[in-house]
């Protein structure tokens, strides 16, 4: 361990990366890492990606800042891309996924403030999700850990089970505003909406004419195989935040919401220094570019199958350390009965970096222009370490 002047919210292993490059992390001593957690689907296209590069380095030699007092190109054309590829039509830029959920819920109450309807402020999120470590995030994920000594109360959020929809229908009161939830949790273990949930998660909103907010900020940005993960379903929210793989590396998260729910937020309503920054948005739209390159959600497809076929093999090979496969498209979960830390630091060890989730998953969010030879290699340092439990 360490012993530097940071504060200790995390503990890192004692490894310090120096560069990347693709799939790889290579440390000062020369050890080479398979990155199968590209810093929790952040770096979304791998290390040092050229095409990323590029962006912003052409943007460092221009001007890096001039706040939102100013039109900003690159935003600009960042909204009018994500909105053209999706259900929304406004897109609001913030510096992480916290602040673009936050976004997101003042929109809900702001929402029905301007309808005249100011009885409705409460939010409805699910159990076992994660929306960010502000006090208003962790507020709406509900997580008895995350709140502990931060405050008392609900602050004006109710939780439900993921997945049960009477549940939720009974929690809605003429007091919410609207829902927010993962379409894959992701920190709660990587869990798809079961079949439908979707659907009725909209159907109820609509009936009972409150919001429904995607947190799409970890399955987005063409994890799962679609630009967004409602593209799943039949249909569209109301509101998306997004981050993570948005800036490839580069802090940016998004909130995007049609032009009925937008039209809430005017000057004065909201605002960041750092939204929507040159930088940020110049790589953000890099981003875009190789998201919607013709044939890579397809690939990402793909390489999910193969994936995961091949991870559906070593549970059968292993089955009194792994028990399950799941998740969705390069979100991919495995449901672990050996400690999933100690799987964690064991693959570490052999130089496959990965994640974990909930309480018994170990979590991969591979680079999602890998390729076959990497999906190879992953599932072999997988196999090695468990074969030499
Ligand atoms: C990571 C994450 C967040 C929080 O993003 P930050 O950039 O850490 O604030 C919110 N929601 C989901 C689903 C996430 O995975």
């Amino acid at each position: 361990m360490s012993s530097s002047a940071l504060m200790a919210t995390y503990s890192p292993p004692d490894i310090l990366f120096e560069r990347g490059d693709g799939a790889y992390l290579m440390t000062q001593d020369g050890d080479k890492y398979l990155d199968f957690i590209t810093g929790i689907a952040v770096s979304a296209f791998g290390h040092n990606h050229p095409h990323l590069v590029a962006a912003l380095i052409d943007q460092a030699g221009k001007y890096w800042h001039s706040s939102n007092m100013f039109r900003i190109e690159s935003a600009e054309i960042l909204a009018e891309r994500l909105t053209k590829h999706t259900f929304a039509d406004r897109a609001y830029f913030a510096n992480s996924g916290g602040e673009a959920v936050e976004a997101g819920l003042k929109m809900m109450r702001r929402y029905h403030f301007d309808a005249g309807d100011t009885k409705r402020t409460r939010i409805i999120g699910m159990k076992n999700s994660f929306h960010g470590r502000t006090i208003a995030t962790v507020a709406a994920a509900g997580n008895p850990a995350h709140v502990k000594g931060f405050f008392e109360g609900d602050l004006g959020f109710d939780h439900v089970s993921y997945g049960d929809i009477d549940a939720l229908r009974a929690a809605i009161t003429d007091e919410t505003a609207g829902v927010i939830l993962e379409p894959v949790q992701g920190e709660g273990g990587v869990l798809p909406a079961p079949e439908g949930y979707m659907n009725a998660v909209r159907k109820l909103c609509d009936e009972t004419g409150i919001l429904f907010m995607v947190d799409e900020i970890q399955c987005g940005m063409g994890r799962t195989g679609k630009l967004f993960a409602y593209e799943w379903s039949d249909i569209e929210p109301d509101i998306l935040a997004a981050a993570k793989g948005l800036g490839g590396g580069f802090p940016i998260g998004a909130c995007l919401a049609t032009e009925k729910v937008a039209a809430c937020m005017v000057v004065g309503t909201h605002g960041s220094t750092f939204g929507g920054n040159p930088l940020a948005t110049r790589v953000g739209n890099a981003v875009l570019d190789l998201v919607l390159e013709d044939g890579l959600l397809d690939q990402v497809c793909r390489h999910s199958e193969t994936l995961k076929s091949g991870l559906q093999d070593l549970v059968d090979l292993h089955p009194d350390k792994l028990t399950a496969v799941q998740g969705l498209g390069l979100m991919v979960g495995i449901k672990c009965k050996v400690p999933n830390v100690d799987l964690l630091v064991k693959l570490r060890d052999n130089k496959l970096l990965t994640g974990r989730a909930g309480t018994d998953v170990l979590r991969l969010l591979p680079p999602l222009n890998l390729t076959d030879a990497h999906i190879d290699e992953a599932l072999g340092i997988l196999n090695k370490t468990l074969k030499n439990w």
